[in-house]
């Protein structure tokens, strides 16, 4: 028994030198009450009091706000869907497609998902750096439940990339990208890009009961190896240490008095 009482000790020791060591990702926990529908009214887009700091990097970042445009000159797209966009250079068109001189392998919601990962992990995701990166889990086409989305985003951790095929709310298929902030049990919030077809930066709340019947499929789910492993071992000490304090190992025995 002592010895039970000895380990479980040092791992509680080590648990809390683990969680000082780790610098938080710390989060805004709170949800909206009223989650937000996936329809593209000029209101339920913007949630401007939501934010989270990933790796000291607040989303939405201070460079691009809710309410601004991902682009290169400030100003919303208007060219879209003509054909002309892309990354091949800056220049191609205004949607933003280099970040501090690094091309972000995509334009409009991917290259913004790429780039606040690239701000938070340092690398654009799993379908660039598959060795940094791990995909979290696919869900084919036509087999998106709640049940299952919600299980796959409970997987990951805050700055995570989701890229989803949907119906948009015209009834065109899309695919879109989404980097997530929090989530609970009724939906989660994300920072998203072009929900506006002009690059306009946004950040969703959205509800499962809502969200999930306009998706055919999960396509990716990027998060990065070192952040998920730290993050597991966290959860795994957090669950020890709770079970430990409900079975009060360590509180004082009222039975026994240690007076002579
Ligand atoms: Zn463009
Ligand atoms: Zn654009």
């Amino acid at each position: 028994m002592k010895l039970t009482i000895r380990v479980l000790s040092i791992l509680l020791s080590i648990t809390m030198v683990w969680e000082l060591s780790i610098p938080a990702i710390a989060f805004n926990a709170s949800f909206a009450s009223e989650p937000q529908s996936n329809a593209l009214s000029a209101q339920s887009l913007y949630d401007l009091d939501t934010s989270i700091v990933v790796n000291g990097v607040n989303l939405p970042t201070e460079e691009y706000p809710v309410g601004s445009y991902f682009t290169d000159n400030g100003k919303g797209c208007n060219n879209h869907r003509t054909g002309v966009c892309g990354y091949a250079s800056e220049s191609q068109c205004n949607c933003k497609a280099y970040y501090n001189g690094v091309c972000l392998r995509a334009v409009q919601c991917y290259g913004y998902a790429n780039y606040l990962y690239y701000r938070c992990f340092g690398s654009l995701g799993y379908r660039h750096d598959s060795f940094r990166n791990i995909n979290l889990g696919t869900i084919s086409s036509g087999q998106v439940t709640v049940a299952k989305f919600k299980e796959l985003i409970e997987k990951c951790i805050p700055g995570s990339h989701l890229r989803v095929t949907y119906y948009k709310p015209d009834g065109r298929i899309s695919n879109h990208s989404l980097i997530i902030m929090d989530w609970n049990e009724e939906g989660f919030s994300a920072c998203e890009c072009n929900l506006d077809a002009k690059c306009g930066v946004f950040v969703m709340r959205r509800a499962y009961e809502e969200y999930v019947p306009t998706l055919i499929s999960v396509d990716f789910f990027s998060a990065p190896v070192i952040e998920i492993i730290i993050d597991r071992i966290r959860d795994f000490f957090n669950e020890l240490y709770l079970s430990i304090t409900k079975f009060n190992i360590f509180a004082p025995s009222k039975n026994k008095s240690f007076l002579p």
